[in-house]
């Protein structure tokens, strides 16, 4: 079997989770973390950097901060993780959900400006998959509207819009290091900005809202959110490998274009737009709506060959857990709907080598030809 993916730890990884064991430093205390937060900020071209336990509480940490008004409206795409619907709703704010680009699988961003109202008051971007969104008409509308642009750069580690790094846009953005993203601390995430008080604001929630007047007194309640000195070891090692990482996911992603590229109907993921080129983070196939079946039964076909395969986002506005809270029922985004139930990914983790990539070429060949 090959699976869908396998993490590369071949740097200091080792040496430095060592040191953590050597000198006893395993808790949210310790050396790495810093260093990682540090690095990390420099990396993405921001000011602060506070890492936590995951990207999801990361989502969560920057809406909370941010203190939106209760029943502030937020547009965010439908095609994307829960996590993001979820930190909005945990935040007191109501998802407004807009289609998907067929080509980059982005939020559509030609339909967004019609869902403005006047309790729209943030911008969830979700770069998703490969390509960041187009940026300069999303901040040309939260400049229109006085919205607030909030980024989950989670698949983004490493990617630039016009040459700009991902994560460093909005007021507040987020990574996420789960093992199949570019950087993996196993668990982690990471909040970023620019702003001494958002930075302040997420810090404390991390840590309990713990205050500085009398330990174990709180003015308000926070969360453990912490990242350990392990996970950080990991991050700062594979920090180190990001020039590599990015190079190789695109030597992925370039060789199964190749070797997919005369199937026919079967969408592709898009190589670059006018301002990026694709790094690759999965690399996702699309059939056509007259497929002979959906990517549910191709993806089955793919197990029988021995290919590990993930289906693509389901999107929001047909969530069960949203519905029942009342959010982004009766909604029809024919995009997304299409791309959740025809889409899936085939192996890209960077210990992937040059043999398996021919192997899952050659199984994708035979299946999807129909
Ligand atoms: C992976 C991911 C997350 C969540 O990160 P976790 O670390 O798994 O909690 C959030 N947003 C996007 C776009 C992601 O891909």
């Amino acid at each position: 079997m090959i699976p869908v993916n396998t993490p590369l730890l071949d740097g200091n990884e080792k040496k430095y989770l060592i040191e953590c064991v050597e000198t006893g430093w395993i808790s949210s205390e310790g050396p790495f973390i810093t260093r990682f937060e540090q690095d990390f900020a420099a990396y993405v071209q921001r000011k602060h950097a506070i890492a936590v336990s995951n990207g999801s509480v990361a989502l969560d940490a920057a809406f909370l901060a941010l203190d939106l008004e209760p029943g502030s409206e937020v547009i965010l795409p439908s095609f994307t993780i829960i996590s993001c619907a979820a930190a909005i709703v945990r935040a007191g704010c109501v998802p407004v959900a807009v289609d998907a680009d067929p080509d980059t699988w982005n939020i559509d961003i030609a339909q967004i400006e019609s869902r403005i109202t006047a309790k729209t008051r943030a911008i969830l971007v979700v770069h998703i998959y490969g390509l960041p969104c187009d940026m300069d008409p999303i901040e040309a509308l939260a400049q229109k509207y006085n919205l607030q642009i909030v980024e989950d750069a989670a698949e983004m580690h490493g990617q630039t819009y016009r040459g700009r790094r991902c994560g460093s846009f909005g007021a507040i953005s987020t990574f996420s290091f789960y093992p199949n993203k570019l950087i993996t601390t196993g668990e982690g995430g990471m909040v970023l900005t620019d702003s001494d008080e958002l930075a302040e604001r997420c810090r404390s929630l991390r840590n309990l809202c713990f205050t500085p007047r009398r330990r174990f007194v709180h003015d308000e309640l926070g969360y453990n959110w912490r990242m350990t000195n392990i996970q950080a070891a990991l991050g700062v090692a594979q920090l180190e490998r990001i020039d590599f990482i990015l190079d190789r996911k695109r030597e992925i992603g370039r060789r199964y274009t190749e070797l997919l590229a005369d199937i026919p109907n079967v969408r592709l993921p898009l190589a670059r737009t006018s301002y990026a080129d694709s790094i690759y983070w999965v690399y996702g196939l699309v059939l056509p709506p007259d497929a002979p079946f959906d990517a549910t039964e191709a993806m089955r076909r793919l197990g029988e060959l021995g290919i590990g395969t993930r289906p693509f986002f389901w999107p929001m506005h047909e969530q069960p857990a949203l519905h029942k809270l009342g959010y982004l029922q009766d909604q029809q985004l024919p995009v997304s709907e299409h791309i959740a139930r025809y889409g899936f990914y085939i192996p890209s983790g960077l210990a992937l080598t040059n043999e398996e990539i021919e192997v899952v070429a050659a199984a994708v060949n035979k299946v999807l030809r129909f």
